[in-house]
């Protein structure tokens, strides 16, 4: 059962094949087996998602609708709220912090009968690129567990890997949930700006936060947008806008833009599976078009300075008063704040909380926050510019392929990795990442489609037709031999 897409599997529970308690318990049964191996999940909701199983199968045999997730389990980001569970974000500060309210995307989750399974690991509030960030536990990348998953959504992009679930929520800030299914080879889905509600999600950098899927197909990433994808009351920048019903079309006609000089700076390995994947589109086609948008190389410098200000602003509800932990030594109001933030975050969190606060003070905003956002409206006029001449931008996702655990250590490497995903949060664009390759020693490699503002018809149909296209989404997992 783990092998097959979330959409089989929905298709199994409704002709009746199988019940959701069976679908339950068989990944239930292959997270206690394997997630020993990945650490994906920071807690597994066994007793809650067999329940919500029970129920399911009640409503069906009742003869009552069912949803379009209907019997497929779901694993969510632990910087997402379910109402009365933990939202850790992976850090100490909120270790002991219980959700009061379901966020938009859990609510709308349930309400399309999915079933939620647990919680997966990331790097502290969604700050990193390999999950090594969190202050629970390292997650490792199911193709070699010596190397990272990605991150921020690395549990996330871990737990679909090894097919411990076949969906699993994670959320893009600069590339965290695209970089992650790159490493693993998976799909990972960042809708356009405001598509996906950010109520319950906690907030990191809130002009950049998207919600976004990661799965073993378009097909399912494309099923989540239609879920995930609604106006909601409760965010006040989600668009206001009926949802999708994706229709996949032809690719014949469409011309593919590829910003050559940004994309020379990927690895070799890279590179090659690029260009393969360019033959592909052809083939299927697309035309292909080189594309100048020199703007692209201050993507890494713009979204570090953006990012951090608006992390430093979002994270000062963090003081040891209203949200989570509270220093056991603090005796004044001060060190109430102080102690507890130097005691609760890890060292990531404060380096971007002391860098925002930098870039935001008044010596230094006009050099710093206010050249950025000069630099990111460039962004959007840039691509608005360049989607004039193509439907769509073709990039590698990132530069190398998963690295190993602690192999990176100076933090402006780390920051390089999402050199690629970084521009479409910046200009508020929908982007994908599919599987595209693998390097000499069998990591997955993937590539990543840019669309105009609410272009994800587009997106996913290029996705698609790649997909179908090429073999990627028949490998089984990677730890297949050892479950046989
Ligand atoms: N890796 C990027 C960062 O560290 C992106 C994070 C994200 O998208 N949440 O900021």
């Amino acid at each position: 059962m783990h092998n097959k897409t979330a959409h089989e599997i929905h298709d199994d529970f409704i002709s009746g094949k199988l019940s959701a308690t069976e679908i339950a318990n068989s990944f239930l049964k292959r997270i206690e087996k394997l997630d020993t191996l990945t650490q994906s999940f920071v807690s597994v909701l066994k007793t809650e998602v067999l329940e919500q199983a029970k129920k399911l199968d009640e409503k069906k045999a009742s003869g009552k609708p069912l949803g379009k997730l209907a019997g497929v389990p779901i694993a969510i980001k632990d910087n997402i709220h379910i109402a009365g569970q933990k939202t850790a974000c992976s850090s100490k500060f909120l270790e002991n912090y219980t959700a009061p309210f379901d966020a938009t995307v859990t609510r709308l989750i349930k309400e399309a009968d999915g079933l939620i399974i647990g919680k997966t690991n990331l790097d502290e509030f969604a700050m990193g690129s390999s999950t090594d960030n969190s202050a629970i536990q390292p997650t490792h990348n199911p193709w070699n567990l010596k190397c990272v998953p990605g991150g921020s959504s690395g549990g996330s992009s871990a737990a679909v890997a090894a097919r411990l679930c076949p969906i699993a929520l994670g959320s893009d800030t600069g590339g965290s949930v695209r970089q992650p299914a790159s490493f693993t080879g998976t799909v990972g889905f960042k809708p356009t700006y405001g598509r996906n509600s950010r109520y319950g999600l906690v907030a990191f950098g809130s002009s950049f936060d998207q919600v976004g899927p990661i799965t073993n197909s378009v097909q399912d990433a494309a099923l989540m947008h239609e879920v995930l994808g609604v106006p909601c009351a409760y965010d006040a920048t989600s668009i206001q806008k009926a949802g999708d019903t994706i229709q996949f079309q032809e690719l014949k006609g469409k011309k593919i833009g590829v910003p050559r000089t940004f994309v020379n700076m990927a690895k070799p390995a890279i590179l090659d599976a690029f260009e393969k994947s360019l033959q592909t589109f052809k083939n299927l086609g697309a035309e292909i078009i080189d594309i100048e948008l020199p703007v692209l190389r201050f993507g890494v410098p713009t979204y570090y300075i953006l990012s951090t200000a608006e992390a430093s602003t979002n994270l000062a509800r963090f003081d040891g008063i209203r949200y989570g932990m509270r220093s056991q030594s603090a005796v004044t109001l001060d060190e109430i704040y102080t102690k507890s933030r130097s005691e609760g975050f890890g060292s990531e969190v404060k380096q971007r909380i002391l860098l925002g606060t930098y870039v935001l003070s008044s010596g230094f905003c006009d050099a710093y926050y206010k050249k950025a956002q000069k630099v990111r409206t460039c962004f959007i006029q840039g691509f608005r510019e360049t989607f004039a001449n193509c439907d769509l931008v073709v990039t590698p996702t990132s530069p190398s392929v998963a690295f190993e655990h602690g192999s990176i250590h100076d933090p402006l490497e780390m920051y390089l990795h999402d050199i690629y995903t970084i521009p479409a949060n910046l200009a508020g664009l929908p982007a994908i990442s599919i599987p595209a390759g693998f390097s000499t020693d069998k990591l997955p490699i993937g590539i990543q489609l840019i669309a105009p503002q609410l272009g994800e018809n587009d997106l996913f149909s290029a996705a698609y037709a790649f997909e179908q296209a090429t073999d990627y989404i028949k490998i089984p997992s990677p730890f297949d031999k050892e479950v046989s």
